[in-house]
């Protein structure tokens, strides 16, 4: 077949038996198009650039990860769309796949070895090029029509995310994390439509919804050693009557209150510090989990740290995924846990990543972890299946 020059599609091959990538790479040239094909990560890196409008990417490579190469290339802003390749292991499909369209990075398909050109070439011949494609709807960005029509039609679901005890390795708890199904878009993350929430105001009817909906699940884990982490914009600490309203729920459903823990930025909570001290005291005082998320980031002073009556510190995640790999990193890490056990709270270390970092932080005296490596946030049947059962 002939494929004229514009039609020609520039593809990097990545698979770390040279042999495959080869054959990967001549076949894309038998077809018509650009081919590259590299088989360790260095090469990956020095190849890499955004001029490429496919990646083939084997998922399975003992030596090179390739959930990290679509992270790389998330960050790089690869707009390449990807091919899957896998040979074995299929499960790990599943989780790039999700992990890949998370990142708005297009997954043309999947080829299971050994494979045909021909299958190859049915693949391939998906890809739009960029200028063909439609135009998108005007931005990605949710707007507040659609926040407000979304949460009329009740497009709103939580999702939960194990955390552990990093000693005994059990499950203590559950972090309640919001998610928006659009029917047209697709699952949004709430980093698109929090900030949007906030500003409009209709952040208080999505906190009303995420407490209702965390509440009546805990009541169904009520008989489990378990707390329930629930993220609360600091909007919504001032507008409602929030320790009345809390302590009203959870009697209603015979909850513990030390159960419930609520989170709040340090970044939000610090820019007005005394408006919320009187609400979170009165939390604390109806034993309420307090926790203070995204530790490390904000600009907290050592004083209003002391004054907050916080019993939980949540590192953020940006120092917890390279707490081993960098000294920065570890550094702050290693402060924020020293001041926090020196104030009483405990810590609880998100983003974690891998069992090195795990170790790391169980041998510095971390008590809570959380984190792709041991669980990513899913629904309550699954939660039950893998760790309540
Ligand atoms: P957060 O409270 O710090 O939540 C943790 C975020 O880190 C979650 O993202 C979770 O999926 C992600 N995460 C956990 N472990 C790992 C890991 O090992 N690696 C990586 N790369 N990420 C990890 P998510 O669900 O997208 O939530 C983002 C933020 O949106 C939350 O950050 C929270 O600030 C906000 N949010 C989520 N649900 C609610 C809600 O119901 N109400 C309010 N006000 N904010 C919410
Ligand atoms: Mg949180
Ligand atoms: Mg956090």
């Amino acid at each position: 077949m002939h494929i004229s020059k514009t039609d020609q599609i520039n593809i990097l091959v990545i698979d770390d038996e040279t042999d495959m990538s080869e054959f990967v790479a001549d076949a894309v040239t038998a077809i018509g198009h650009n081919a590259v094909a590299v088989s360790d990560a260095d090469d990956f890196v020095r190849a890499y650039s955004t001029a490429f409008d496919v990646i083939i990417l084997d998922l399975f490579m003992p030596k090179l990860d390739g959930i990290e190469i679509i992270r790389f290339l998330h960050e790089n802003r690869s707009h390449a769309s990807l091919v899957l390749m896998s040979g074995k292991d299929k499960s790990i499909l599943h989780s790039a796949s999700e992990l890949a369209s998370e990142r708005n990075m297009e997954v043309l398909g999947v080829l299971e070895k050994p494979f045909t050109i021909d299958q190859l070439e049915a693949i391939l011949d998906k890809f739009i090029p960029h200028a063909h494609r439609q135009k998108a709807p005007p931005s990605d960005i949710p707007t507040e029509q659609g926040l407000r029509r979304g949460i009329a039609d009740h497009e709103f679901f939580l999702v939960y995310q194990p955390q552990f005890d990093l000693n005994t390795g059990m499950i203590s708890g559950v972090e309640a994390l919001l998610r928006w199904q659009h029917p047209v878009r697709g699952l949004i993350h709430p980093g698109l439509f929090i900030p949007l929430a906030e500003q409009s105001g209709l952040i208080n009817n999505l906190t009303e919804y995420v407490l209702e909906e965390a509440m009546s699940q805990m009541a169904r884990w009520r008989d489990h050693d378990i707390t329930m982490s629930i993220n609360v914009s600091p909007t919504t600490v001032v507008d409602l009557d929030m320790p009345e309203k809390l302590d009203e729920m959870i009697k209603a459903r015979d909850i513990a209150p030390e159960k419930i823990i609520i989170e709040l930025t340090e970044t939000a909570i610090m820019e007005n510090v005394g408006s919320y001290m009187d609400i979170l005291t009165r939390l604390r005082m109806k034993n309420f989990g307090l926790s203070i998320d995204d530790f490390g980031i904000g600009y907290s002073s050592m004083q209003q740290l002391v004054r907050v009556p916080f019993n939980e510190l949540k590192i953020d995640q940006s120092f917890i995924r390279q707490a081993v790999t960098d000294r920065e990193c570890q550094a702050v890490t290693q402060m924020s846990m020293s001041l926090a056990h020196g104030l009483n709270m405990r810590v609880v270390a998100e983003g974690i990543e891998n069992q090195e970092t795990y170790d790391w932080l169980k041998s510095m005296g971390c008590e809570i972890g959380q984190g792709f490596h041991m669980a990513r946030p899913t629904s309550p049947v699954e939660i039950e299946e893998r760790f309540l059962s």
